[in-house]
């Protein structure tokens, strides 16, 4: 879509938002964007030098602080180790010492070797297999040992550059808090609401994405710090929450 279309969109969204009687589900998060755009204001999240290095990225940072990533993508690099046919070649303790830093080392190293593996069918042009639909790619990307849903739709959004919603604990946390989840939502649920109300733009769910993890790390966190949330005017548990401390004051 181009940026005078999303332009257009996001209006229709703000007028059906005015006009609609209990605000839908799409209006819903139409808002949640804007009102974390408006406040944090453009992200420029880019993780990683090179699409390989956010391949590499995405595997290593599976239950990882990113800090510990950057930390082991630190030591691939110094070790001139940071392409598929030096990894292919690097034995596999020795990748599973450089990557120490980001915890699961072993099993990581594992699912590295898996996916340099993979790519060495494609000659290791990742243009080639990145070449394809978004469907099919997400399900060749499943079928690599290590590669779990939020892994294969971050190399899809930000190594493939197509659109793929990344969901992660950050955006189920504020998400249920909002009430726009459900508890038992499963991870496809989640990335079906917003494909399903947004426009497919990967530079719109790059920025969606970026600016929950900001919200996520730095106010709703697991002990959600409500009073700075710029969603607190539409958040049924960020209300609670101030209901509650206000109570213990009085
Ligand atoms: S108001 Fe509180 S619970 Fe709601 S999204 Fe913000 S920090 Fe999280």
């Amino acid at each position: 879509m181009t940026w005078d279309g999303w332009l257009y969109y996001l209006a229709m969204a703000r007028h059906k938002d005015a006009t609609t009687p209990g605000r839908s589900k799409y209006a819903r998060i139409i808002r949640v964007y804007d009102l974390l755009l408006e406040t944090f204001g453009p992200q420029h999240w880019w993780p990683g030098d090179s699409p390989f290095e956010m391949i590499t990225g995405a595997i290593l940072t599976q239950s990882a602080a990113w800090t510990n990533v950057e930390k082991a993508i630190g030591n691939l690099k110094r070790a001139s180790a940071l392409s598929p046919a030096a990894l292919r070649d690097l034995p596999l303790e020795e990748l599973a010492q450089l990557i120490y830093p980001s915890g699961y080392y072993n099993a990581k190293a594992a699912k590295i070797k898996a996916f340099v593996q993979h790519l060495a069918v494609y000659e290791d042009d990742l243009g080639r297999l990145f070449a394809t639909d978004v469907p099919s790619l997400r399900r060749e990307l499943l079928g690599i040992h290590g590669v779990g849903e939020e892994t294969a739709d971050s190399i899809i959004l930000y190594a493939a550059g197509k659109p793929s919603f990344v969901i992660d604990a950050y955006t189920r946390r504020i998400f249920r808090r909002l009430g726009i989840a459900g508890e038992a939502d499963t991870y496809g649920a989640y990335r079906s609401m917003f494909q399903g109300h947004l426009p497919a733009d990967p530079s719109l769910y790059n920025e969606y994405h970026a600016l929950l993890v900001k919200l996520g790390k730095e106010i709703c966190q697991p002990k959600p710090r409500c009073g700075l949330c710029p969603l607190h005017g539409i958040c049924p548990a960020g209300k609670e929450n101030t209901v509650a401390a206000a109570r213990m004051v009085h």
